[in-house]
């Protein structure tokens, strides 16, 4: 069950990092009902596009916890996440996210910023038509293949 008390606390957050000069996100990680992680975004602040709250805060519980799996977490935000968080939310095994801005309202709202709606788009396309160009060398493909299965038998021992 979603605590209101959580998802306030995320809106103070954004409120606050607004008041900062920032942009108007925020993250809170919950874990058996305790706060184990929070983060904004502060891509303007550091130049740094992956800094968004949601990262911040998974990178904040991770280091914490000492763990890469996150499972039995929920996460708070403002808005529903950017396509890389998601990405971040799913490899880190987070089980719930709890929103208050769906993507059609924060799109609407933030129309100076990259459409949370248009970026999940583009990543439903064919890499051909993504943007950017993608260029395999795949006489490296061997060497890469070797690189990852060095990992596998370290992985295993
Ligand atoms: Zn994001």
């Amino acid at each position: 069950m979603p605590d209101r008390s959580h998802m306030q606390r995320t809106i103070e957050l954004a409120r606050r990092n607004v008041a900062d000069g920032g942009w108007p996100f925020s993250a809170v990680i919950v874990r058996g009902g305790a706060v184990v992680s929070e983060g904004v975004n502060t891509v303007q602040k550091t130049y740094d596009p992956s800094n968004h709250a949601e990262i911040a805060a998974i990178r904040a519980a991770t280091t914490r916890l000492r763990t890469l799996d996150l499972s039995g977490c929920e996460m708070y935000v403002v808005g529903l996440p950017c396509p890389m968080c998601m990405t971040c939310i799913l490899v880190s095994r987070i089980e719930r996210v709890i929103f208050a801005v769906d993507a059609a309202a924060k799109d609407k709202a933030l129309s100076a910023l990259p459409s949370t709606r248009e970026l999940y788009r583009t990543l439903g396309r064919d890499l051909s038509a993504m943007g950017p160009d993608f260029v395999q060398l795949s006489e490296f493909s061997d060497a890469g293949v070797d690189v990852f299965n060095e990992w596998n038998g370290k992985a295993r021992t």
